[in-house]
């Protein structure tokens, strides 16, 4: 019998594409004829060697890096990263850019500001409730790098493209978007993105840095929060989290070779985002929280006319096998996250139900 499986709309840890999940069952009690699982092999051996290699191959590849970029696979979360940071980037008086757009942006601003770095928050959208990305921002012209997040998990928007930042270089979270589109990464001095939305599951964090931002770390910084400690180690001076890394492996190599790159992602999630959003703007029941012009391709936020049918919602969805639709805990509502694994038939299943929700309740 095949196991149950609903259809997922989870924030993050999100789903998984399915062959993946079956091929590490199928490998789990003996990893490529090791006669152990890739948990008890030591992350010394040639197997693991083989599995972080390779996965640091695919993220070149996918984003098209050059030389000058490291490729590190860190603990600590996306979050980790807020002061990591500053801390490396950030000594000697410079300062940095930072773009407010809601809930993990407000965090990388305040951690920052916790080590004492002095942080322009150049634009926000906090008047409006982060219901939009900012625009004709200006950029302070000798700031070290610009931070934003891509993608905002929370609030439902995303930017639709990157800005312009002359020759300061773009820092970016993008923790919920990595690897749904194409862009140009050398406008990049650091990306970042815990893995447990887009990508993997919890436990590692990607990072790519640029040798010019990597060599402006400071000497008294503790070893672990050092970029070039695990820059130079292949991100193994210490014991990294293995299987997580195994599964962004398999993740990756799930986008390069059966879906076929960026390219066809983010063709796939448009078309994802086009039926949900095309659905709720022609409803007079569900209403979108998002600037149409702000728009997440990845989490697609919407109120319902009370909280009561809110709550309804989510619970006879979860009946109906659609799961993960309640909004985040900070701001309400109902929040469908539709990241790269969601298969356009799930986001066609949330739709009809949607359906049949507005005309028995509307
Ligand atoms: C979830 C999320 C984070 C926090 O990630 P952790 O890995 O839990 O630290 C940070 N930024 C964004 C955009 C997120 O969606």
């Amino acid at each position: 019998m095949s196991p149950k499986r609903i259809y997922n709309f989870n924030a993050g840890p999100a789903a998984l594409p399915l062959s993946v999940l079956e091929e590490i069952q199928r490998d789990f009690l003996d990893f490529k004829g090791s006669g152990m699982s890739i948990t008890e092999v030591s992350h010394r051996s040639k197997w693991f060697d083989d599995v972080i290699n390779d996965a640091v191959a695919r993220v070149k590849r996918l984003l098209k890096l050059d030389d000058r970029y490291q490729v590190m696979f860190l603990q600590g979360g996306a979050s980790m990263q807020f002061c990591m940071i500053p801390m490396n980037f950030l000594a000697d008086g410079r300062s940095a850019d930072y773009v407010n757009t809601g809930t993990w942006s407000t965090k990388a601003i305040k951690e920052a500001k916790i080590l004492g770095k002095k942080v322009n928050v150049v634009a926000s959208s906090e008047d409006r409730n982060f219901a939009y990305i900012p625009k004709n921002i200006q950029f302070t012209p000798d700031a070290t790098y610009v931070h934003i997040t891509t993608n905002n998990t929370i609030k439902g928007t995303q930017w639709a493209e990157m800005p312009d930042t002359g020759k300061v270089p773009l820092v970016a979270d993008m923790s919920s978007d990595i690897f749904s589109r194409p862009f140009d990464a050398s406008r990049f001095g650091l990306i970042y993105a815990g893995a447990q939305k887009n990508m993997g599951p919890a436990g590692v964090c990607l990072v790519v840095a640029r040798d010019d931002l990597l060599k402006l770390e400071p000497a008294n910084l503790p070893t672990m929060l050092k970029y070039s400690t695990h820059a130079e180690k292949n991100s193994m001076f210490n014991t990294p989290p293995c299987f997580s890394v195994y599964t962004v492996q398999l993740v990756l190599k799930w986008l390069e070779e059966t879906i076929g790159g960026l390219d066809s992602m983010a063709r796939i999630n448009q078309q994802k985002a086009d039926l949900l959003y095309g659905y709720i703007d022609q409803s007079g029941f569900y209403k979108g929280t998002a600037d149409a012009d702000s728009r997440s391709r990845m989490n697609v936020t919407f109120r319902l006319p009370s909280e009561e049918l809110e709550k309804k919602f989510v619970a006879e969805a979860l009946k109906n096998d659609l799961g993960g639709l309640k909004g985040h805990r900070s701001v309400g509502g109902c929040r469908a996250s539709i990241y790269n694994p969601t298969p356009l038939k799930a986001v066609e299943a949330l739709v009809d139900f949607m359906k049949q929700f507005e005309k028995s309740n509307g």
